[in-house]
């Protein structure tokens, strides 16, 4: 099916883990793909996607950094003429017990995983609102329904894309945009090795992969979670049968947190 022939779908962290998923699957319904991460290997994600045939194209940006995400947003008009879907998936994490999480732990990840997410809503909407409407999807967390421990910050950062959501969703509902978050339980990429591995130190004697394994046990559909189960849920919501669905943050976890 080619849902998004014609549309422009920024990806931010789009590189790798749920996010590259997130843009192979605008890439394989038709979509103008534009990727973006921090780090230069952005373009190799790009040309990935070219290989199978999609049209897509990477750019450097650092989602902290304003003129960084005003040069993406440029760059996705500049070379496919709009912005109709915005995905802010970019995110960092650190797990620590309380009295060593430094204040620069604190900052990076309130400056990522929220003030990112912002400023990529705010230039898109810059964009959208002229243009007649749009779609932008925040990437939250589990954690912005229970936080999880040794994890206040990014906790707090995720919550965070919640209630920006819902502001936003508020403001921009007359100019036929769309702003929702979702949810992703345990989903086995680069940031759960890093849990597994960090958490699986502080918690116990487990050697690598078992933390994972047994909190995937609590997982009423007992698996871990793929990119592909988090891209089909944000296809669904850039798609047009969700038009009637705006402020919502939806679980994407086999069911391991039911609110
Ligand atoms: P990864 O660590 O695999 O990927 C994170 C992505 O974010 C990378 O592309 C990274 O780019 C990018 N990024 C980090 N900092 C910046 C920055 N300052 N500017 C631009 N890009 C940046 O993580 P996941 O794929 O697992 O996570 C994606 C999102 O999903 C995150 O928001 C995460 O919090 C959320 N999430 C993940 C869960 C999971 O189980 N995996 C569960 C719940 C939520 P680069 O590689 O260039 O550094």
């Amino acid at each position: 099916m080619q849902r998004f022939t014609g549309k422009t779908v920024v990806v931010t962290g789009g590189n790798k883990g749920i996010g590259l998923a997130i843009a192979d699957r605008f890439g394989s319904e038709g979509a103008n793909v534009v990727i973006a991460s921090f780090e230069a290997n952005v373009e190799e994600a790009a040309a990935g996607l070219r290989a199978k045939g999609m049209t897509a194209i990477g750019v450097v940006c650092d989602v902290t950094k304003r003129s960084d995400v005003v040069a993406l947003y440029n760059a996705a008009v500049q070379r496919f003429g709009a912005v109709d879907v915005s995905v802010q998936n970019a995110g960092i994490i650190t797990i620590a017990r309380v009295e060593d999480l430094t204040e620069q732990e604190w900052d990076a990840t309130m400056e990522v995983n929220t003030k990112g997410a912002f400023l990529c809503c705010q230039e898109a909407i810059r964009r959208m609102r002229p243009n007649g409407g749009g779609r932008l999807i925040n990437i939250a967390s589990g954690q912005a329904r229970d936080g999880f421990i040794y994890t206040p910050h990014y906790a707090a950062s995720k919550f965070g894309v919640m209630g920006m959501t819902q502001s936003l969703a508020k403001e921009v509902a007359l100019d036929g945009i769309t702003v929702n978050a979702i949810c992703p339980g345990i989903i086995r990429t680069d940031m759960w090795d890093y849990n597994d591995r960090v958490w699986g130190e502080m918690l116990g004697d487990y050697e690598p992969g078992e933390l994972m394994e047994s909190w995937v046990q609590n997982i009423p559909m007992k698996r871990a979670g793929e990119g592909k189960d988090v891209a089909g849920l944000i296809a669904f919501l850039a798609s047009a049968d969700a038009d009637y669905i705006t402020g919502q943050t939806i679980n994407v976890d086999g069911g391991l947190i039911m609110s």
